[in-house]
């Protein structure tokens, strides 16, 4: 492995903090590799999960403390900044006492006050720097909450990391920005402490879940209140043993680096993420229509067995009324409602009618 050669041109001193790395510390040679590739394009805090918390059990669930040699090996070869997820309490002394310089609370462990509360005491007046993810749900007010549990023990380093929150519905982002989280946040911690000012990361891995979509996360960023960020790097992403397909490669995060810095968003860097959005609505669009048409099928089944006709005249127009209201009431033109009925409603007597023509086999389901 090549110990990293000095950078040939000058970055611009780069405004904001990057922490870079991989999402899990796997192995000596894959921590080392990514970290020698990313020091030598100018990278200064390097991440590294030794612990994972993991969705369901069974999986690949962290090295542990076995890792922290690595992470002191690249902090002494390479002179980045070096920092890791905390999980749990007991693991904040060893980290301390092995020279980590930062660690980032992970958004599940900050949806857990008590935790928090633990965690927060085994860190009393330490100086070391703490990153506080938002928790998976869009609420600030425990995101802040973390922070203030940290703050009320003397631990006064502290950042928050934007990375999204869990979506209702699955969506083209593996997690929801919300935005306006990162802007609140920073008007509640000013309120709270007498006008001082949090900076916030933006995690775009964690947002998109997609290596080809990060670099849009982090230009549609830039319409926020942005300090920074932190982006899942990996000498070989597509072996990471945990988060691969978000993962840059070294070579990724310079030209990514190359455009934050020195690139203007453009327009259509900006649109984009609206337009991810726009598309999952679509999505829904078209899988609720679906299961409307599950529905019709049902109700035309009913009808064929008591000689009803598929067109009735009543249902109909109490439907009509429906759209109009509902759309008046969430600020849509009642008339561009009714014409979207007219098409959704036409459909399904199409698809009653045709079944009326149908020999019954398929029988109506049991209502328990
Ligand atoms: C991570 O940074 O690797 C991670 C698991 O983050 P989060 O807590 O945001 O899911
Ligand atoms: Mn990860």
């Amino acid at each position: 492995m090549d110990e990293p050669s000095p950078r040939t041109e000058t970055m611009d001193e780069p405004p904001a903090t990057l922490i870079a790395g991989p999402c899990s510390a796997e192995t000596r040679e894959q921590v080392l590799e990514t970290a020698l590739q990313l020091a030598s394009i100018g990278v200064t805090h390097y991440r590294a999960s030794l612990w994972k918390p993991r969705t369901r059990p069974g999986s690949f669930e962290g090295v542990g403390l076995s890792g922290l040699a690595w992470l002191q090996e690249v902090r002494q070869r390479t002179h980045m900044q070096v920092g890791t997820e905390l999980c749990l309490p007991e693991q904040a002394q060893p980290l301390i006492d092995g020279g980590i310089d930062f660690i980032w609370l992970g958004a599940r462990t900050v949806s857990s006050p008590h935790t928090i509360d633990r965690i927060a005491e085994a860190l009393r007046g330490s100086s070391i720097s703490v990153f506080v993810k938002n928790p998976i749900s869009p609420d600030t007010s425990l995101w802040l909450g973390a922070i203030e549990r940290l703050k009320a023990r003397g631990v006064d380093r502290v950042s928050a990391v934007l990375r999204g929150c869990t979506p209702v519905q699955p969506t083209r982002l593996r997690n929801y920005p919300h935005w306006t989280m990162a802007t609140q946040l920073k008007q509640l911690y000013s309120d709270r402490f007498a006008g001082e000012q949090i900076s916030v990361l933006l995690d775009p891995s964690h947002i998109a879940g997609d290596a080809q979509l990060v670099e849009s996360i982090c230009m549609a960023g830039r319409l926020y209140p942005i300090d920074g960020w932190m982006i899942e790097t990996h000498a070989h992403p597509t072996e990471a043993w945990t988060d691969a397909a978000q993962q840059l490669t070294p070579q990724q995060l310079q030209r990514l680096i190359d455009r934050l810095y020195h690139t203007a968003p453009g327009e259509e860097d900006l649109l984009a993420p609206l337009r991810y959005q726009m598309q999952d609505l679509d999505d829904m669009i078209i899988d609720l229509l679906s299961e409307r048409q599950t529905i019709a099928r049902q109700i035309g089944l009913f009808k064929r067995k008591h000689g009803l006709t598929p067109f009735q005249e009543s249902a109909y127009r109490a439907s009509a009324h429906r759209y109009a209201y509902r759309a008046a009431e969430v600020g849509l033109e009642s008339s561009f409602a009714l014409q979207l009925y007219e098409l959704i409603h036409q459909s399904s007597v199409r698809l009653q009618q045709a079944m009326m023509q149908q020999t019954p086999t398929e029988e109506l389901p049991r209502q328990e």
